[in-house]
C-alpha cells in the first residue's frame, strides 16, 4: 500500500533519512522505534508529505505522492495522522473538529458529516463530549478527538507519532486501547511509540531506526527477544 524506495533526505548536512526501502501492507501494522534524533518523525512526516525527499521514490497505492493544490489535501486526507500534541482546533467544538475534514475536503455535507463524527466519537469513546470544546477534555480524550477526526477522512493509512507520550500514565492505554482495536479491524498503521507492550501486541513488524537508517526489521517476538544488530540490543538494554 505504502512503498517508499531508496528515500533519502538531508537537514543541511544532516543526513536525516539514508536509503530508506520500506513497504507498508494493506491491514499491517509497523511500528517504528528507535533512539531520539534517529528520523522516525521525518520518515512519518515524509509519507504525507508534510515534509519533501531529495531522492527516492514514495507511492500510496501505486501512485506517487502528489506535490501541490487539492490532489495533496487529497493525499493527507487518505494518509491520516496522528502527532504527540493533538492539534484540535481550540476554537471548534469536538464535534465540528471531526466534521471539517470532511466538509471542506471529502465535500459532504453537514448532516452526513455529523452522523459519521457521532459514530466515531462514540467509538473511539467519547460521544458524550462531543459539543464541549478541546480545552474541556482530558488530554487521552483529545487525543481521542484527534484520532476520530483523522478516521473521518476514512484513510487509506494512519500514521501516529509518539502519540502517548504527552499524556499522563494513567490516559495512555485508553489511547492504546483505541489503537489496539482500530488495528483488530484491519486499519494499515505506522506507529512510531515507545510503548513495547502494544509493539508487542498489535504490531506485525518492527522497524528499528538508527541515525537515519534501517538498522533491523523483524517480527516483534523476534525482536524484542533476540535483537540481530548490536544496535538494537543497546537501544533495547536502555529501555526495557
Ligand atoms: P525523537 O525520538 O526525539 O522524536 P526522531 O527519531 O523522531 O526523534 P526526527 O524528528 O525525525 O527524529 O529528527 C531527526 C533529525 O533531524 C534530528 O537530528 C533533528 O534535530 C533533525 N531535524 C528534524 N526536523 C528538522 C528540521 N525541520 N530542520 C533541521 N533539522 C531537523
Ligand atoms: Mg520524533
Amino acid at each position: 500500500l505504502v512503498v517508499l524506495d531508496n528515500v533519502n533526505k538531508h537537514f543541511g548536512a544532516l543526513h536525516v533519512l539514508q536509503d530508506i526501502d520500506l513497504t507498508i501492507h494493506r491491514g499491517e501494522v509497523v511500528v517504528v522505534i528507535g533512539p531520539s534524533g534517529s528520523g522516525k518523525s521525518t520518515l512519518c512526516r515524509t509519507i504525507n508529505r508534510l515534509e519533501t525527499v531529495d531522492s527516492g521514490g514514495i507511492t500510496i497505492d501505486g501512485k506517487p505522492l502528489p506535490q501541490e493544490g487539492r490532489e495533496l489535501a487529497r493525499l493527507r486526507a487518505d494518509v491520516g495522522m496522528v502527532f504527540q500534541s493533538f492539534n484540535l482546533f481550540a476554537h471548534k467544538t469536538v464535534l465540528e473538529n471531526v466534521m471539517l475534514g470532511q466538509l471542506k475536503v471529502r465535500r459532504k455535507d453537514r448532516a452526513s458529516a455529523a452522523k459519521r463524527a457521532r459514530e466515531l466519537l462514540d467509538r473511539v469513546g467519547v460521544g458524550t463530549q462531543a459539543d464541549k470544546y478541546p480545552a474541556q477534555l482530558s488530554g487521552g480524550q483529545q487525543q481521542r478527538v484527534a484520532i476520530a477526526r483523522a478516521l473521518a477522512m476514512d484513510p487509506k493509512v494512519m500514521l501516529f507519532d509518539e502519540p502517548t507520550s504527552a499524556l499522563d500514565p494513567e490516559m495512555i492505554n485508553e489511547v492504546l486501547d483505541v489503537m489496539q482495536q482500530l488495528a483488530r479491524d484491519g486499519m494499515t498503521m505506522v506507529v512510531v511509540t515507545h510503548e513495547m507492550g502494544f509493539a508487542r501486541s498489535a504490531a506485525n513488524r518492527v522497524v528499528f531506526m538508527a541515525d537515519g537508517r534501517i538498522v533491523e526489521e523483524a517480527e516483534p517476538n523476534q525482536f524484542f527477544t533476540n535483537p540481530r544488530s548490536d544496535r538494537a540490543k543497546d537501544f533495547l538494554s536502555k529501555i526495557l
